[in-house]
């Protein structure tokens, strides 16, 4: 962009700006900034420009204009207040003098510093909002260019801009920018996802080109015989908004609809709610996604009725209703303040009393008496739902609203979770379980003897903690166990006077069907076998006398123990045609001597019972016993997959993000374009799972991923597989 673009730009919505101030500027900082580059090679003058170019298009004010021409000369040139202020004016220089307040305030510093930093960045755009309209443009253009600085540098940046700029962008309702930062940030801090949605949105937009267009029409005319006079438009939503969705409401990219956002413009509030009652009356809308922000608006003023429809063709679509009005506040934010308007001359005058957001946050600075308690208070007021918090070193680390030191621990690094005893906060010592509080700087105090509390997994508000306290357990009684069972297991044969030989524990483990020697130690210190019974494995000659009925089993819990209302003790499995795991509804079903089976309500296989009522039995499981036990269990699902190299590992790896692990996995079906599996997971319980497909199913190689429901020929399991057979016959 040229200067001489800008000019005329702003000549086109402000005839009368000063166009020879704006010239001043120009020449001036050009003539400041001399030589100097961008990392980009590119002459330093081309960024103030393109700043300027970006508030050229928010129809800002001269003054807003001017400032980003010569925004960076305090700071990076030998320009003074004092010439300054003779060339462009008391107003300019003040701003000028604001925007370079907030450069040097680099929130992702060390701690120590970081209140100061954010007080002084407070402090500068309190005085007038337009130094912050200034500095999201420059971050902006700063973020659009970052592909030229080294890599380390682009991670901080993305991030502070993702943490800091993109929040402020919000809240000042630049919905435009706050968009194109959260994208240009996204992807640099997540490349793969990124990459990932961007190419799924490329493909799907290659399908179905016209789509857009052919909805919008739809739309126009639907408003059209409402007897409404109505503007749509359609686009696509942005890279990040899409991966959000998907992670915060665990929901696949399934298709285009769930990308498309339409907005319909209408001239009355009256008339959002006549195009809304039009709309609902020719479309099916979606229940539970009906939004009225135009009674209640957002913190930032947004105003808007939002609904989702099923649209001609069995999409789902997002709608937003709202006026002229509206929509240019939806659009500017605050800037829309600072418009150009034409007649009167009290223009300039800020219009804070119609932004409730600066007025809270100008309020609480003059309440707060110490420049750490203003930055805690209005930390709290931004970033809602998140907590903030630093290690001893100044590294952020952000949790969920109400996380407690486990949390913190288990974030930074699973051992420190795994040993973590309590915690430091600002210099005091903690429970592990205290909460966290936003800007607190934690230490972790660790001892290496102690095991995380079973009690505490209800408080963490991290998945990561949760599973990492139950694996940690979990690990912890495996030990244990394996140590008991080999103890037992030496002591009987040494009774006997039988020899004790690593390959007589093989031949055990074999012929007890479990996996390995220490799974094997592992029951019997668990009580699953018996010391006997694996002496009576490897020598069958000896004594069987005190040998019990139970089954082999390789699990470490009995489920019979997580499972209430069963009638009889003839014992509980799990059946294996659906694989019920905690949390999904099941039934209970006797098959006399072989106990009671668990099947999920909706397996197919409990047709053949339904001529047996004597057999149902009404079992459920008992949740708090399956969440103290922190057992696994095995839920199986049926995926379909692209058939290219690499497809299989980035499966595994989703799963393994998603904290999953295989018990089994078979390639059902294998053709040129596509192959299908079953995989058997191990998951604590019925939402794991369900997160574990919402997580497979945004993998892009993965077409389809459903739960395996029950018996058919197609999942037969191996001849090997017993219990399989046993719940098959
Ligand atoms: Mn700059």
């Amino acid at each position: 962009m040229r200067h001489w673009q800008i000019v005329e730009e702003i000549l086109s919505y402000d005839p009368k700006a000063d166009e020879a101030l704006i010239n001043k500027a120009y020449v001036y900082a050009m003539r400041k900034h001399g030589d100097q580059k961008r990392a980009s090679g590119a002459p330093y003058i081309s960024h103030p420009v393109e700043v300027a170019g970006i508030l050229a298009r928010y129809r800002l004010d001269t003054e807003t204009i001017v400032t980003a021409l010569l925004h960076d000369t305090l700071e990076d040139t030998l320009a003074t207040e004092e010439e300054l202020t003779g060339l462009f004016g008391e107003e300019v220089t003040t701003l000028v003098k604001g925007v370079t307040k907030l450069s040097n305030a680099s929130l992702i510093s060390s701690e120590t510093k970081q209140a100061e930093n954010f007080s002084k960045l407070l402090m500068a755009i309190s005085g007038d909002i337009r130094v912050l309209l200034v500095k999201l443009a420059d971050r902006l253009h700063n973020m659009q260019t970052l592909e030229h600085l080294r890599p380390e540098k682009q991670k901080r940046i993305a991030q502070e801009t993702m943490d800091y700029y993109a929040p402020m962008a919000e809240r000042v309702g630049l919905h435009e920018i706050k968009d194109e930062l959260q994208d240009l940030a996204f992807q640099y801090l997540d490349e793969e996802a990124y990459r990932s949605i961007t190419t799924r949105l490329a493909f799907q937009q290659e399908g179905e080109a016209d789509l857009v267009d052919r909805l919008v029409e739809q739309i126009s005319d639907l408003l059209k015989q409402g007897g409404l006079d109505a503007r749509v438009f359609g686009r696509l939503k942005r890279p990040f908004s899409i991966w959000r969705k998907m992670r915060t409401k665990k929901v696949a990219f399934e298709s285009m609809s769930d990308v498309i956002a339409f907005r319909v413009i209408v001239g009355s509030v009256e008339e959002c709610y006549q195009a809304l009652g039009v709309i609902h009356t020719k479309l099916q809308m979606v229940p539970g996604r009906f939004k009225d922000y135009i009674s209640t608006p957002k913190a930032n003023r947004y105003q808007s009725l939002h609904t989702t429809l099923i649209a001609p063709g069995g999409r789902r679509i997002e709608l937003q209703i709202r006026t002229g009005e509206m929509d240019e506040l939806a659009e500017y934010g605050v800037a829309a303040h600072w418009h150009y308007k034409t007649g009167g001359d009290g223009q300039k005058a800020p219009d804070l009393e119609q932004n409730r957001w600066l007025q809270q946050l100008l309020d609480i600075l003059q309440e707060s008496e110490h420049p750490a308690e203003s930055y805690e208070n209005v930390r709290e007021n931004m970033f809602v739902g998140h907590v903030l918090c630093f290690t001893p070193k100044g590294k952020l680390v952000e949790l969920p609203t109400g996380a407690i030191g486990v949390d913190f621990a288990y974030a930074l690094h699973t051992e420190l979770g795994d040993t973590c005893v309590g915690i430091k906060v600002n210099g005091k010592n903690l429970p592990a379980t205290a909460l966290l509080n936003n800007g607190d700087s934690v230490e972790v105090l660790t001892s290496s003897g102690q095991l995380p509390q079973e009690e505490w997994i209800g408080n963490c508000q991290t998945g990561r903690a949760r599973s990492g306290i139950r694996r940690c357990l979990r690990q912890h009684a495996r030990a244990n166990n394996v140590a008991n069972g080999r103890k037992l297991v030496e002591k009987v044969f040494l009774s006997a006077d039988l020899k004790l030989t690593e390959n007589g524990l093989e031949q055990a483990v074999e012929k007890l069907m479990t996996r390995s020697v220490d799974d094997l130690m592992e029951a019997v210190g668990a009580g699953t076998f018996t010391d006997r019974e694996v002496l009576h494995a490897v020598y069958p000659g000896e004594s069987r006398k005190r040998e019990t009925r139970r089954a082999p089993r390789v699990e470490t819990v009995n489920p019979a123990l997580l499972i209430k209302g069963v009638r009889g003790d003839s014992g509980l499995e799990i059946a294996d045609c659906c694989c019920p795991v905690p949390g999904d509804r099941i039934v209970g079903i006797q098959m006399g001597a072989r106990g009671t089976y668990a099947h999920a309500i909706d397996c197919p296989a409990l047709e053949g019972f339904t001529s047996a009522p004597e057999r149902w039995q009404d079992v459920g499981w008992d949740m708090p016993a399956v969440q103290k036990s922190g057992a696994m269990h095995v839920g199986r699902i049926r995926l379909d997959a692209v058939n290219k190299r690499g497809a299989l590992s980035s499966i595994t790896a989703a799963i393994a993000r998603a904290d999953g692990n295989i018990d089994n996995l078979r390639i059902t079906k294998k053709e040129t374009l596509f192959f299908e599996m079953i995989l058997g997971i191990d998951v604590r319980d019925a939402q794991h799972l369900s997160d574990i497909i919402a997580a497979l199913r945004a993998e892009p190689d993965v077409n389809n991923v459903d739960r395996v429901r029950g018996w058919t020929p197609r999942h037969r399991q191996p001849a090997n597989d017993r219990r399989t057979e046993r719940a098959a016959s």
